[in-house]
């Protein structure tokens, strides 16, 4: 209950108001019962408002969180992989802004150009090159940037760059331009190409250069003779082509085998190139040919002059594995523009003349004349007439006797080979041997010649007359056909000549052979009992040893050693010398080229058995030598 007093006027009395308290509240409470649901209900509709507009928002926002965390771990992600491949690759990656200032530099690039990356970044990129590109790149780049035009895009190229250090190398480059967002950025890779330079440059060396004496080859040859050519043409000037030839190479490398060869070849290259300007060319053609280029000379006699100084620079001894060697050279000179102005022609030309060179007596130069194709021509037209000159019949032999020193008597006659050529008359051996030699023709021929004088010697035999024995010569290359001891027994047989009649005349090169096939030639020779002697005994290089080692009868004192034997003692001594040589390895020792009644004594002298020379008789042909022979007793 709630009640409430208040006094009513001055009388004292009050008046007390008095209300059941539920009854009080009861308007509140109904009010209430109204209200709380009503405000529960906004309060929860305005909940779930809240809700179904916020959710989606706070949805956005944790998608959005996850999103930009995933982006960020993947960036991170790329970024390592970005670096990996970057920091991995073999190529130097480079990359530049639009100012030439380098914003990236990979571990390649480190390597290569030996800078680190936190020292070289931030600096301009034309650091790494040469002047003078060095000086021009920050104008390159500005013509890019204004025209567009670039040369260097999209396209690989060789170019030098510059080491930390300063030194300079080959390097290979591509560059490429991207764009990131509004700046361009220059990427280039770039690879050391020095290891590959260096091959490329021992190619084009080997390709270019003799491998024995590291001189130009023929290649560089050609184009040096072009150059010199063009130099000559534009200044109105001479040059001259110089074909050298070594003398009797030949003999030294058969008979001292070819590392001897070899190292000769070397010697006479570096004496060659001593004796010249840094602005000749001296060029191995091969063989033993060398080719000098004098790209200047004020008068053709220049080239006379230095042609001379080059042959005395050869002439000197050389040392070579305990031998000493001489070497001379026929020099051929042709002078461009007039003889030629092409290596073809020039070479072709100073060919010809070192032919003459060597022809006039070797160890001289000649200069080219345009009669001297006439004679080359000749000589190649001799080659094809040798072909058909034993079908034709154009050979034949001569004779020359050979006799005891004391008695006088005749022990034996060389068999000597001529050429009656249709046109030309007569020619000597010398002049065409050689080209059968070259061309092989020598293989028919030397049979020709076994069987001809075998035939010979049957028909004086059954004449009645006496011949002791035919010496009959062989060429290396004969010598060198495997089948020679059958073919001879084979003409033996077939001609009934006894093999005790015949004397073979070899050259000492034959003796140097190292296969030791020239020893069981030999023997078989000897064992069918055929004769040996040594020809031209003392010009060919032999070392003594080997005389040993050989079957060997006799030897040839050569013709150049006697011819002065009366009058110069170096002669006489290496005469002397031979002669005893022979006799202490129980040989017997026969002087060819006998001309005057002089060197018959000295040689009788010195106890030469036999001699054989124009002072006795010259070659004759067989009907002639007849009377030179006996007759049988009968
Ligand atoms: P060789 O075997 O040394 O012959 C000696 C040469 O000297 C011959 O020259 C001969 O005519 C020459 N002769 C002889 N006595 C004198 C002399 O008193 N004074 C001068 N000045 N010379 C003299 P040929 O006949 O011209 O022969 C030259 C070379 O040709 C021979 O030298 C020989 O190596 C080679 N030869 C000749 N016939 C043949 C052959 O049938 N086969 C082979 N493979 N070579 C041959
Ligand atoms: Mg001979
Ligand atoms: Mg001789």
């Amino acid at each position: 209950m709630v009640a409430a007093y208040g006094p009513v006027g001055k009388h004292g009395l009050g008046m007390v108001l008095k209300i059941d308290q539920s009854e009080l509240y009861d308007p509140v409470t109904r009010q209430l019962k109204f209200i709380v649901p009503l405000l529960t209900m906004l309060v929860f509709a305005g909940m779930l408002l809240l809700r179904w507009m916020v959710m989606p928002l706070v949805r956005k926002l944790v998608k959005s969180e996850h999103e930009t965390l995933a982006a960020n771990i993947m960036l991170r992600d790329s970024e390592t992989r970005t670096r990996a491949v970057l920091d991995s690759v073999d190529e130097g990656i480079i990359a530049i802004g639009e100012n030439g200032v380098i914003e990236i530099f990979n571990p390649a690039a480190e390597r290569i150009f030996g800078y680190s990356g936190s020292e070289i970044v931030g600096q301009n990129v034309s650091l790494l090159m040469p002047e003078p590109h060095r000086g021009q790149h920050d104008g390159y780049l500005k013509h890019y940037l204004e025209t567009g035009e670039s040369k260097i895009l999209g396209v690989v190229r060789e170019v030098m760059g510059v080491r930390k250090n300063g030194a300079s190398f080959p390097l290979e480059l591509t560059a490429s331009e991207v764009r990131v967002e509004a700046r361009r950025l220059y990427i280039a890779s770039a690879r050391d190409i020095t290891a590959r330079k260096e091959v490329e440059q021992h190619i084009m060396y080997l390709a270019n250069h003799d491998a024995l004496t590291g001189l130009p080859n023929r290649n560089l040859l050609q184009d040096r003779i072009r150059q010199a050519v063009a130099q000559a043409r534009r200044s109105k000037e001479r040059g001259a082509v110089l074909f050298i030839d070594l003398d009797q190479f030949k003999t030294i490398n058969d008979s001292l085998g070819h590392d001897v060869g070899d190292l000769l070849l070397k010697a006479v290259a570096e004496r060659l190139v001593s004796g010249l300007r840094s602005e000749d060319t001296v060029a191995r053609q091969g063989g033993d040919e060398f080719i000098v280029v004098l790209p200047r000379v004020t008068n053709a006699q220049d080239a006379g002059t230095v042609a001379q100084e080059l042959l005395d620079a050869i002439a000197p001894p050389y040392q070579v594995k305990g031998n000493e060697l001489h070497a001379g050279a026929s020099i051929g000179i042709a002078i461009f523009p007039d003889d030629g102005e092409d290596g073809d022609t020039l070479l072709k030309n100073s060919d010809t003349a070192m032919y003459h060179a060597k022809e006039a007596g070797r160890n001289n130069y000649q200069f080219f004349t345009p009669g001297m194709n006439q004679l080359a021509a000749e000589r190649q037209s001799l080659g094809t007439c040798l072909r058909h000159a034993l079908a034709r019949n154009e050979l034949l032999l001569h004779f020359q006797p050979m006799v005891d020193m004391t008695s006088g008597k005749l022990m034996g006659l060389e068999v000597l080979l001529r050429w009656q050529h249709p046109e030309q008359g007569l020619i000597p051996p010398l002049k065409f041997i050689p080209l059968a030699e070259e061309t092989g023709l020598i293989v028919p021929i030397g049979e020709w010649v076994l069987k001809t004088a075998c035939l010979q010697l049957k028909a004086w035999q059954e004449q009645g007359y006496e011949v002791p024995r035919l010496a009959i010569n062989l060429s290396t290359r004969q010598f060198r056909q495997k089948a020679l001891p059958e073919t001879i027994a084979r003409i033996l047989d077939e001609t009934g000549v006894e093999a005790r009649f015949v004397e073979l005349e070899i050259t000492e090169s034959i003796l140097m052979d190292n296969t030791g096939e020239a020893v069981e030639t030999l023997r078989k020779l000897n064992d069918m009992g055929l004769e040996i002697s040594i020809d031209d005994f003392g010009t060919g290089y032999s070392s003594l040893s080997y005389l040993k080692r050989f079957p060997i009868d006799k030897l040839k004192i050569d013709r150049s050693f006697v011819q002065d034997i009366a009058t110069d003692p170096d002669d006489a001594a290496i005469v002397t010398a031979i002669i005893a040589l022979a006799h202490s390895l129980q040989m017997k020792v026969i002087a060819e080229g006998v001309e005057e009644a002089a060197q018959l004594v000295f040689l009788s002298r010195q106890g030469c058995d036999q001699y054989q020379g124009y002072y006795f008789s010259k070659p004759l042909p067989a009907a002639e030598v007849v009377t030179k022979l006996q007759r049988r007793k009968a």
